[in-house]
């Protein structure tokens, strides 16, 4: 075992030796053990879903490249998939709920456990940002609906109307119908999840989204759900979920990978385990999308999809590029 005093120490008290043996980022045997320092040709990075990803992974690198934070590099690069006004799974331009209403979920979580979170919020176009003021600027972790649009105000946010042309005649064919059926990978985009680890080694997260197009007005999601739809914890990795998010609440995903990678998983190993918690759950997987990505703390990333078609965006000093998740079951 390397000396105690030099660095950091995870504790281990509940895990067996096996687990310890397998971790990759665990040095030692012992109940309390050292984290192998991350290599520095692995930092910084930052790893988003869908292909939506690659472009807000610019965003972050932009910050990140110049020896920025994890936390302001994952809020930079979401807020550029929830302007985006093309994009109808987040921000403006999401689809809306079944009563033809944008409502938006997002949270935020930084490497001293620290998190913000905004769920319901309607007129604002970048929710990632009133979730940070949650965060720095009270004392309390999440704000939701018509208090969470006071508060954005308060804080200088911009009234803005979400829904655009494209997104009110996509509702107006739905209303025909007005069926509720989540459509698998529908677009190829949906939340967008980004973690980021910085030059010093610091892990951030990010999580927003317009949540389920045609939802129940009042629907809140796993994504500003902090250990559903993102969960963080600087000593081992992060992780987020996009896809159905009751599936997610239900496992209490991205805590649970997070959990799986400090006990011994690869972050590939760990969204698998994940999923196939959420297979055993449910007897009827019709529609049921989920995928997990992961980051642990030496920059190894991982994910895993009930279905294929799920994708994630890596951007590392030498490339950003679109990378397939693996999945249980072809559409
Ligand atoms: N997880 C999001 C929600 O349930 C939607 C998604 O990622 O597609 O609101």
């Amino acid at each position: 075992m390397k000396m105690k005093s030099r660095r950091n120490f995870l504790k281990l008290t509940a895990l067996g030796t096996a687990a310890v043996i397998t971790n990759p980022i665990i040095a030692s045997t012992q109940q309390e053990v050292e984290l192998t320092p991350i290599k520095s040709s692995t930092k910084p990075i930052v790893i988003s879903t869908w292909n939506h990803g690659m472009e807000a992974n610019e965003a972050s690198w932009k910050i990140l490249s110049k020896g920025g934070t994890a936390l302001d590099a994952v809020e930079a690069g979401v807020r550029i998939t929830e302007s985006d006004p093309n994009n109808t799974s987040v921000g403006l331009g999401g689809l809306p709920d079944r009563d033809g209403i944008v409502t938006l979920d997002a949270c935020i979580m930084d490497e001293n456990n620290q998190c913000g979170a905004v769920a319901f919020l309607q007129d604002i176009e970048n929710p990632i940002s009133v979730a940070r003021k949650v965060m720095e600027e009270t004392q309390h972790v999440m704000l939701v609906g018509e208090g969470a649009r006071q508060f954005a105000f308060e804080k200088g946010f911009k009234k803005t109307n979400l829904l655009t042309k494209k997104s009110k005649e996509q509702w107006e064919i739905w209303k025909e119908k007005s069926k509720y059926q989540p459509i698998i990978n529908s677009e190829n985009h949906d939340t967008i999840g980004l973690l980021a680890i910085d030059e010093k080694g610091n892990l951030s997260g990010a999580c927003t989204t317009s949540g389920m197009a045609y939802k129940i007005h009042g629907r809140v999601g796993d994504s500003p759900i902090i250990g559903a739809g993102l969960f963080v914890d600087n000593e081992v990795g992060a992780a987020c979920a996009t896809g159905v998010g009751e599936a997610v609440i239900r496992i209490a995903g991205s805590a649970i990978v997070v959990e799986l990678m400090r006990n011994g998983m690869t972050p590939n190993e760990a969204c698998k385990e994940a999923v196939s918690r959420i297979i055993k759950k449910h007897k009827d997987l019709t529609n049921l999308q989920v995928g997990f990505i992961a980051l642990n703390k030496n920059g190894e990333s991982g994910a895993y999809s009930v279905f294929n078609g799920f994708n994630y965006a890596i951007r590392t000093k030498s490339k950003n590029k679109m990378i397939d998740s693996k999945y249980y079951r072809d559409r």
